[in-house]
Parts: structure tokens; sequence; C-alpha cells
């Protein structure tokens, strides 16, 4: 660890959404350490290939110790699932059971600053994540390190590209992967209906 640096536990979803939260916490001085809780990632072979993706990157690319913590699959299950597609209700539930568990084990290994990387993405709940951070944070005598990083996620698509990652199209449950694909026929349906309207 770099002497004066503040260690940090970072919870991580996936590789491609690290890169851009580890550096700028780093140039602000912290030490981050990523931990690994994302329980909501179906199916399980997506899950181990993000996992893998953000394991290889951290040891070969980025240097960051990388602690994979509790991913209680069956409590995703009882706790989040039951909101199907109530997105809201949903996400706020999958936010607090995975940072409930970095909380823990940012205590339990005597970190008192805890993050989250979730957000650099613009099609995550930000306030929703904020305020559940915020209060597991308190609840755990951590202090949180809120950063708004979706600013970065352009540079975060990018820089994830040339390094070839793997990139997935949906945030993780199964949900999401309904929703998402709902979302490319919509975009693909305007498309299509813009083009009939400019040669009709
Ligand atoms: S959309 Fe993402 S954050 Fe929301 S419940 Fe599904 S996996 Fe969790």
């Amino acid at each position: 660890m770099g002497v004066g640096r503040i260690p940090l536990l970072l919870h991580a979803c996936c590789g491609p959404c690290s890169l851009e939260p580890l550096r700028l916490l780093r140039e602000e001085g912290f030490e981050p350490t990523i931990c690994w809780s994302n329980p909501n990632i179906q199916p399980r072979e997506e899950h181990n290939l993000r996992l893998a993706t953000l394991r290889e990157w951290a040891r070969d690319v980025a240097r960051v110790d990388v602690v994979v913590a509790g991913d209680d699959r069956d409590l995703w299950e009882r706790a989040v699932a039951p909101h199907g597609f109530d997105r809201a209700a949903r996400c706020r539930a999958c936010y607090a059971l995975r940072l409930a568990e970095a909380c823990r084990v940012a205590r339990e290994r005597g970190f008192a600053h805890v993050s989250t990387t979730l957000v650099v993405s613009p099609y995550q709940l930000f306030d929703t994540c904020r305020d559940v951070l915020g209060r597991l944070a308190a609840s755990w005598g951590l202090e949180m390190v809120w950063r708004d990083f979706r600013a970065w996620y352009p540079e975060a698509t990018a820089r994830s590209r040339e390094l070839g990652m793997y990139r997935q199209s949906y945030c993780g449950c199964r949900f999401s992967a309904a929703e998402a694909t709902i979302g490319r026929h919509e975009a693909r349906d305007a498309r299509k209906a813009a083009r009939a309207a400019r040669h009709a």
C-alpha cells in the first residue's frame, strides 16, 4: 500500500465499470481494494465470466487486490426476485443486499471508507444507490465515499474495448436481461419507423 494513502473498500459490479472509479479514486489519494459481491448476475456462467474478467484485469493491468465476498444466490431470490419487474423496488433491494455484504467485509477487514463502482453506469438508479449505501455505511460505522462517476462512462466504454474486456449487455438479473431485450427491440422498431417516414 502507498504511504499516506487512504484504504477504501470498493464494491465492484464488473471489470469495465471498475476502470474509471479505480483510476479516479487513486488520483484522489485512496488505495482501493475491490470487493466482489454480486449474486444478482444470472445465469451462473455469466456471473463467473464477469468475475473472471474483473480478476484478470485486476491482476494483470490494475494491480489491485480483489476480495471475493459472499455471493448468496438463494438470498437474492428470496429478497430481490419477488419484486419482479418493479424496477425501483427490485434494484433498491438488490443494491441493499450487495452493498450490505461489502460494508460487512469493510468492517471485518478494518476499512473506514467504502464506495461502489455501480454508479459509473448511467443505467443504474443513482439516487437510490446513494441512499442505500449511505444508510448501510452509517449503520456499520463507515464513511461512504460517494462520487458521480457517470461522466466517465464513455471513457470506461472506450478503455474496456481497447483492453478487450468482456462487456455485458444487461445489468445482471434475468429481469434486466428481459428489459434490455425489450429496449433493443423498441429502439430497432423506432429506427425502422423513422426510416419509413423519411422515405414516405
Ligand atoms: S437491474 Fe441490476 S441492480 Fe436492478 S435488480 Fe437487476 S441486477 Fe440488480
